[in-house]
């Protein structure tokens, strides 16, 4: 079953002269994969992963997302789409600084209508997955780079999403931690987890089960 389908998609952005970011791009994604898309710098895989993941929406052709075709949603309809269906970690781990890790998690579930309570017992259970089940009440700023990207991790799957994508997720970690947040989602995928990772390192890619290439705004294998 195809949990995300991407054809003929192309991003430009307007200016002097408009950029082309993304230049056609077909790319179908099964339910249980674990894809990686590498490429250098300013190939376009963050305005394709920002596409993907329904965070904005193609100049042209279309993106079916676990069923539901982005351009027949309204901005709320997609806002929807996004909080029940897709997960996203990033690069920077984007978390918020005065909570500990729990709430950073349970702000996940924020836009789901799940009750306060809920939100806390399902994040507890997404920081013991990840193996931060030692770490709850820690604030977020008293946690090492590899741990906040294990936070910002169980926060992408505490609403166990259709699809989580990850935008560069070892970019600012040591070999070390790089390879730990590896192996955490590679478990995450053998339970069932569909991945799609940005990357731009060939160790990250060599340990997904698929791989494309991103060249000039095209995927080119
Ligand atoms: P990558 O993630 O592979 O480094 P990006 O998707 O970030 O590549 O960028 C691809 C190209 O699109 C680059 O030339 C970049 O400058 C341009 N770009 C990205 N975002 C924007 C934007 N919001 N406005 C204009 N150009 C952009
Ligand atoms: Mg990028």
């Amino acid at each position: 079953m195809a949990v995300l389908e991407l054809r003929d998609v192309r991003k430009t952005y307007p200016g002097e002269p408009p950029v082309e970011s993304v230049r056609g791009v077909d790319l179908v994604v099964e339910a249980g994969d674990m894809l990686a898309i590498s490429g250098a710098s300013g190939s376009g895989k963050s305005t394709l992963l920002n596409l993907m993941a329904t965070l904005d929406r193609p100049t042209h052709g279309s993106v079916v997302i676990d069923g539901m075709a982005v351009e027949g949603l309204s901005d709320r309809q997609l806002a929807g789409v996004r909080a029940h269906r897709v997960g996203v970690v990033f690069q920077q781990f984007f978390l918020l600084e005065a909570l500990d890790a729990l709430d950073n998690v349970a702000g996940g579930l924020l836009y789901r209508g799940v009750p306060a309570g809920r939100r806390r017992a399902a994040a507890e259970e997404a920081l013991r997955r990840v193996g931060l089940g030692h770490r709850l009440h820690h604030r977020v700023t008293k946690l090492s780079g590899g741990e906040r990207q294990r936070v910002a991790i169980a926060r992408a799957v505490v609403g166990r999403p259709a699809i989580v994508f990850a935008d560069e997720p070892t970019g600012n970690l040591d070999s070390s931690n790089s390879g730990e947040i590896m192996e955490l989602l590679g478990e995450l995928n053998a339970g069932g987890t569909t991945m799609v990772i940005i990357t731009h390192e060939p160790a990250v890619a060599e340990a997904c089960r698929r791989r494309v290439v991103m060249r000039d705004g095209r995927l080119i294998h």
